[in-house]
């Protein structure tokens, strides 16, 4: 069994570790931390709920001298949120080492004054957001000159969101520092637009699944159902300890909440609609676990730490396609396991039907409070032959395949595109079949 002791972690922290109830170190850890201590730069693409904060704040916390006062390290996250949620992760080493001294800049926990004489105490790790970590590096309240390690955490979202040139800006102002970079997913265009500042000698890739692996995704037809009520019945029938109801327009986060709590749920908001102020607030009382249901817009779809959810149910399909992987990641961390529901309607099929690659969902309808099995899935309902049972996978994903190219005869080369669709499904299987097939012999084997 792998443990942090043999990763050369200082005693000290394994001892703080160990307090926390983190005993063996996550795969992602396992990997990246031998490497960080040594000073390599990394970049490393993680599912989400995999452990990765602690992959960089181990090995900083290993590194930092705490009996200098000079900043040593950075920690960039695109919003305050997750920049607090590191620092929450931070703050029993942050208590438990003498010397140390990690702080967080937030914007709204500074007032006038606080920053002054911080130069001359400089914390040894600042975490922050891009903008508001390249004022105190620009204005002189923190000093680049010694920082020794920067971390770009959750890279993809930091891209989305328009931080790469403050990113950029903070490293041009640093002497050739470890670098280590931090992704749920790792594109193309996200590693072409870091190459242009960022050097990792070493490069991790997590599993190939978009969210942790414990999740089971679960699509329900809700065509002509009443979306809140159907959200209300399916909370009832699955009693989660914790669970989120993420809706893609803010304005329909009220009139959630409101269904949900005139069925006696103890709910709570979570959107943009909230200030700073309340939000924090309401992140705090969600950690106390005094809701049993979030109705949420997409800002809590990504990185948020919620250890407890053990249910989310989108109420459709997000705008942007990938944000459903990233809200079903809110359950199954770290290994526990979790339920994604999303309700689709089936005259969406096809937009539904891009999602199929990445997850092998179970379709179900809601009859009543109960969920019963939908043979039927995404294939039109027209369409189908209504006495032929579906139940093997293949048979089914390529019955979708041909179904979502039956209307398109008037495209050329349609013929084609559809024989490569239907392939590539039975590659799939055939691959699948011989991993079972080896899984299998090695099991023999062992006997
Ligand atoms: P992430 O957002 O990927 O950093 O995942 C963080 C979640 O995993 C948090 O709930 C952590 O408390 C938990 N976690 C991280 N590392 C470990 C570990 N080695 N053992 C147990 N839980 C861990």
């Amino acid at each position: 069994m792998a443990s942090f002791r043999a990763l050369d972690i200082p005693e000290q922290v394994i001892t703080i570790l160990g307090e926390n109830g983190y005993k063996e170190p996550s795969e992602v850890q396992l990997s990246v931390i031998p490497r960080a201590l040594r000073g390599e730069s990394i970049l490393a693409q993680s599912p989400t709920g995999s452990g990765k904060t602690h992959s960089f704040l181990i090995p900083i916390i290993s590194r930092v001298d705490p009996s200098l006062g000079r900043l040593q390290a950075i920690i960039i996250a695109p919003t305050r949120e997750l920049a607090r949620q590191t620092y929450l992760f931070a703050e029993p080493f942050n208590k438990g080492i003498e010397g140390l001294r990690i702080r967080l800049y937030s914007g709204e926990n500074e007032r006038a004054g606080d920053l002054e004489g911080l130069a001359s105490s400089s914390p040894q790790v600042a975490i922050g957001t891009p903008g508001r970590l390249l004022d105190l590096l620009t204005s002189g309240v923190l000093s680049p000159k010694y920082v020794k390690t920067v971390v770009l955490d959750e890279a993809d979202m930091l891209l989305d969101m328009g931080f790469f040139d403050e990113c950029a800006s903070i490293m041009e102002k640093l002497e050739n520092p470890q670098t280590l970079v931090f992704s749920a997913t790792l594109k193309e265009h996200l590693k072409s637009a870091l190459s242009k500042f960022v050097k990792a000698s070493f490069s991790f890739e997590g599993g190939v699944e978009k969210t942790a692996g414990e999740v089971k995704h679960v699509f329900v037809d809700s065509r002509h159902q009443d979306r809140y009520q159907a959200a209300v019945r399916l909370f009832k029938n699955k009693k989660p300890f914790l669970g989120i109801l993420f809706v893609s327009k803010r304005e329909e986060a009220p009139i959630a909440h409101r269904a949900l709590k005139e069925a006696g749920f103890d709910c709570v908001v979570y959107s943009g609609d909230l200030s700073e102020r309340e939000r924090k607030k309401t992140m705090k009382a969600i950690r106390e676990n005094k809701y049993q249901i979030i109705v949420a817009s997409d800002l809590l779809a990504r990185g948020i730490d919620l250890p407890d959810v053990d249910m989310v149910v989108s109420l459709d399909l997000p705008n942007e396609l990938d944000f459903y992987f990233h809200r079903a990641g809110r359950t199954g961390r770290f290994g526990k396991v979790g339920e994604s529901y999303l309700f689709y309607d089936s005259d969406d099929a096809s937009r539904t039907s891009m999602l199929l690659e990445q997850c092998s969902p179970k379709f179900m309808t809601l009859k009543g409070d109960r969920l019963v099995d939908d043979p039927v899935g995404l294939l039109p309902k027209k369409k189908l032959n209504k006495t032929k049972k579906y139940g093997d996978d293949e048979q089914r994903e390529i019955a979708i395949v041909k179904a979502k190219h039956s209307g398109k005869k008037i495209k050329p080369g349609y013929k084609k595109k559809k024989q490569a669709d239907i392939d590539k499904v039975k590659r799939k299987y055939r691959k699948k079949a011989i991993r079972e097939n080896i899984r299998k012999n090695l099991g023999k084997a062992k006997k």
